[in-house]
C-alpha cells in the first residue's frame, strides 16, 4: 500500500509562506513526478510527506492514516537526494544495511535484502567498496539500494540524477521505471527536467510558487495545457 493524501496543506519559513493550501492524491502504485521551475517548492513539499519538515497546517495520511505528526522513521517512506548522503567510512554493504540496522532487522534478513538489492541495481562486485571508490551512477544505485531494502510503501526521490551526465540518465531513468514495474510500489519523483517527467509519469504535478497548476497525465497535460506556464513546461507547442 502506499496511499497518500494531502489536505489544505500549507508550509510557512517565518513569515514567507511557500505552500499556500494544497490538496493532493497520490493513489497506491502510481508513478507521480512533481515538476516546476527552481524555487516553486517542490522540495519543500517532497520533505512535507517524508516529515522532514513540519506541515504548518493542514493534513498528510498514509493508507488511511493520519500521518501529519509522525516521525520520518514512521511513515514508512524512502526518500533518495540528489547527493546521494552516503556515509564516506562505510561500505557499500555497510550503507545499504544502515537503515536495517537502525530498524533492528535480523541479521539473515539483512543480508538477503542487501543481495537481492545488489542484484536488481548491477552493485554485487561493489559491495566491499566505499562510496569513494564508485562512479556517480553507481553512486546513485547505492542510495537507491539504501530505499529499497527498507521496503517502504513509497519512494521519494528528490532530482535523483541532476548529478549524473546525459548519458547516464538516461539509463538511471530507465532502470528506476524498471523498479517500479518490478516492485510496484508509489513513487513520487521531483525534477526540473520535462524529459524526465514527460517518459516517466503516471501523473504530473504541475507546481508553480507552491500552487498546483494542473494535474494530469503526461499525455493528458501536452495535448490539454490549462494555461500558457503548463504549456511552456509541457505542452505541445501552439
Ligand atoms: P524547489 O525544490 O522547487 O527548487 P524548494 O522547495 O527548495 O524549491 O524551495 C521553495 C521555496 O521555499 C524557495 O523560495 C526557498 O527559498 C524556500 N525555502 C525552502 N527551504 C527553506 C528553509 N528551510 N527556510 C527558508 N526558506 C526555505
Ligand atoms: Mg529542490
Amino acid at each position: 500500500m502506499g496511499r497518500i493524501q494531502l489536505e489544505k496543506v500549507t508550509k510557512s519559513f517565518g513569515e514567507v509562506n511557500v505552500i499556500p493550501p494544497l490538496d493532493l492524491e497520490i493513489n497506491d502504485g502510481e508513478f507521480v513526478v512533481f515538476v516546476g521551475p527552481s524555487g516553486c517548492g517542490k522540495s519543500t513539499l517532497l520533505r512535507l510527506i517524508a516529515g522532514l519538515e513540519d506541515v504548518t497546517s493542514g493534513k498528510i495520511e498514509i493508507d488511511g492514516t493520519n500521518a501529519t505528526e509522525l516521525a520520518p522513521a514512521q511513515r514508512g517512506l524512502a526518500m533518495v537526494f540528489q547527493s546521494y548522503a552516503l556515509y564516506p567510512h562505510m561500505s557499500v554493504r555497510k550503507n545499504i544495511a544502515f537503515p536495517m540496522k537502525m530498524a533492528k532487522v535480523p541479521q539473515d534478513e539483512q543480508k538477503r535484502r542487501i543481495d537481492a538489492a545488489a542484484k536488481a541495481l548491477n552493485l554485487t562486485d561493489y559491495l566491499d567498496r566505499r562510496p569513494g571508490q564508485l562512479s556517480g551512477g553507481q553512486r546513485q544505485r547505492v542510495a537507491i539500494g539504501r530505499a529499497i531494502v527498507r521496503e517502504p510503501q513509497a519512494f521519494l526521490f528528490d532530482e535523483p540524477l541532476s548529478n549524473l551526465d546525459a548519458a547516464l540518465r538516461v539509463g538511471m531513468r530507465l532502470e528506476i521505471m524498471e523498479l517500479h514495474e518490478r516492485l510496484a510500489t508509489t513513487m513520487i519523483y521531483v525534477t526540473h527536467d520535462q524529459v524526465e517527467a514527460m517518459t516517466m509519469a503516471d501523473k504530473i504535478v504541475v507546481l508553480r510558487a507552491g500552487h498546483i497548476e494542473q494535474v494530469g497525465s503526461p499525455l493528458e497535460l501536452y495535448h490539454n495545457p490549462r494555461n500558457e506556464f503548463v504549456a511552456g513546461f509541457i505542452g505541445s507547442p501552439k
